[in-house]
């Protein structure tokens, strides 16, 4: 193995140590046990030396002990024989102990190599998860984190974290949230989670996701372990997500929307335009000095006919509409609501809105259109987002919040969405299912009048309910399953 120059000059000097020994107690006069000296030949040859060299200087030791007396003395009985045996006993069990302490200081040296190189795998997998992890006292006590944690906070690593430097790096909108995981925490939850943004000297928004469990309990003080993740880059991705999906959802709107316009436009623009001719060619008719009334009254037949041809059209339309692409099949309301609030959650987060499922248990299904249906209770919960958005600055709304509930009432599933922004005055009550009645400045009032024909065409109502206190409460219901078939097999059977 390679020797350093300074463990070369250590060797280099037990060998003369050893050799000096061996000189003054073989060719003096002395009466003392000089030999013992060598124990001092074994404990420096510790630090020249691996194991087995101080084994082997050990060895050595004690032949150069025992060869010195055989050369100057051969009374076996004498006192220099009893100090050779002490010196001999002296250096083995030197050289033992210090075989042991090598033993011992090696596999310590081991394990702070392990753990040096476990400490870096940590730190790598931290920065490469942008995970890190943390501990701290509540209330109030002493924090600790690991180097990823600095560097998600954006602080030098050298840097001691404080309560007071998380506060300062929270974005301001999320403080509340802070203060209350603190809170949490003093009082010594089992488990903490948070949620929120930080605000970095730049300007840049991160947002993170903190998870944090009680260790232990001392003297009043909770002692918490935690981890704390930059989930930025996830939470971008969602939020590009959460924007296309509202981009469809309008494009789909606006598309059914304009495309039924269009059509309407066009299928009842020709017999519009034949009544208009007609009609002055009836007038033309009429104002001449000697009124031609058979040519008025043909002009008039036709304007009948024409009439007739656009309320045809129309109707065609509705039926049209009616047979539409719908998919009826059984539903459960509730799932389904489940599943629509999962949808708008993140923009009703966005707005700071609590939105509060209040599900009836066991409810029947209904037979319906899940999309369709879908679609009036996205527009429900968005008119009542919209409602609270209008209704006050944001520090005012900080506790808003729409609760749907569903219920059964007289063999139909009930559904309420009712939220705490302005309500509705009477006079708006009554117009508020009219196709283009709007009172938002881009709104374009055909979502309710969208909604009515799509729960009229399940068979069942929509209104707004009158409400005593603030906001407003729109309501529909459809048929149950069982019913609504009844009421099919009836239809058909008339017809
Ligand atoms: P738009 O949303 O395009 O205005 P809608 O037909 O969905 O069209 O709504 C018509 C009008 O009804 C809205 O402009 C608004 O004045 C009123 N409205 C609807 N829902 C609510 C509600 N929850 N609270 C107060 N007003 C509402």
């Amino acid at each position: 193995m390679f020797q350093s120059p300074s463990s070369n000059l250590r060797a280099a000097g037990v060998v003369l140590l050893t050799l000096a020994i061996f000189v003054v107690d073989a060719f003096t006069a002395l009466d003392i046990a000089i030999a013992v000296l060598y124990v001092v030949v074994v404990l420096c040859a510790t630090s020249a030396w691996s194991r087995r060299g101080v084994l082997l200087t050990g060895v050595a030791c004690v032949t150069l002990t025992v060869g010195a007396f055989a050369l100057t003395h051969h009374d076996l009985a004498s006192s220099p024989m009893a100090r050779c045996l002490v010196s001999v006993a002296a250096i083995s069990i030197t050289t033992v102990l210090a075989l042991a302490g090598m033993a011992a200081t090696d596999a310590l040296r081991q394990r702070s190599e392990s753990l040096r190189l476990s400490e870096a795998f940590l730190a790598s997998t931290q920065r490469i998860s942008r995970t890190s992890s943390f501990r701290f006292q509540a209330p109030g006590g002493a924090m600790y984190w690991s180097d990823e944690a600095a560097r998600i906070y954006g602080v030098d690593l050298a840097v001691t974290p404080t309560q007071e430097l998380v506060r300062e790096r929270t974005h301001p909108d999320d403080l509340h949230l802070l203060a209350s995981a603190i809170e949490q925490a003093d009082r010594g939850e089992p488990a903490i989670e948070l949620r929120h943004r930080l605000r970095m000297p730049d300007g840049t928004v991160k947002h993170v996701h903190m998870i944090a469990h009680l260790a232990a309990v001392h003297g009043g003080q909770f002692d918490y372990l935690g981890a704390l993740m930059d989930v930025s880059a996830a939470h971008e991705a969602a939020e590009a997500l959460h924007r296309t999906q509202a981009q469809l959802a309008h494009a789909t709107r606006v598309t059914t929307l304009g495309e039924l316009a269009a059509s309407i436009a066009h299928e009842v623009n020709q017999p519009l335009a034949a009544v208009s001719t007609n009609g002055n060619a009836c007038l033309r008719w009429l104002d001449r000095p000697e009124p031609d009334l058979l040519e008025a009254r043909l002009a008039l037949d036709r304007i009948l006919a024409d009439t007739c041809r656009a309320s045809e059209v129309i109707k065609r339309i509705r039926a049209l509409a009616r047979k539409g692409e719908a998919q009826r099949m059984p539903l459960d309301v509730n799932a389904l609501l489940r599943d629509t609030a999962s949808l708008v959650q993140r923009e009703l987060s966005n707005h700071r809105i609590v939105l509060e499922l209040r599900l009836a248990p066991l409810l029947p299904l209904v037979e319906g259109d899940a999309v369709q249906l879908q679609q009036v209770v996205i527009n429900l919960l968005m008119n009542a987002m919209q409602a609270i958005d209008g209704s006050g600055p944001e520090w005012l709304r900080r506790r808003q919040r729409i609760v749907v509930s569903t219920c059964l009432q007289d063999g139909q599933v009930t559904v309420e969405v009712a939220d705490s922004g302005p309500g509705l005055s009477e006079a708006q009550a009554g117009r508020l299912f009219e196709a283009f009645y709007t009172t938002k400045e881009d709104g374009m009032g055909m979502g309710l009048a969208i909604c009515r024909s799509i729960v009229d065409a399940h068979g069942g109502r929509i209104r707004a309910v009158a409400h005593d206190g603030p906001g407003a409460t729109l309501a529909f219901t459809l048929p149950c399953a069982a019913v609504a078939a009844r009421a099919g097999a009836a239809a058909g059977v008339a017809a």
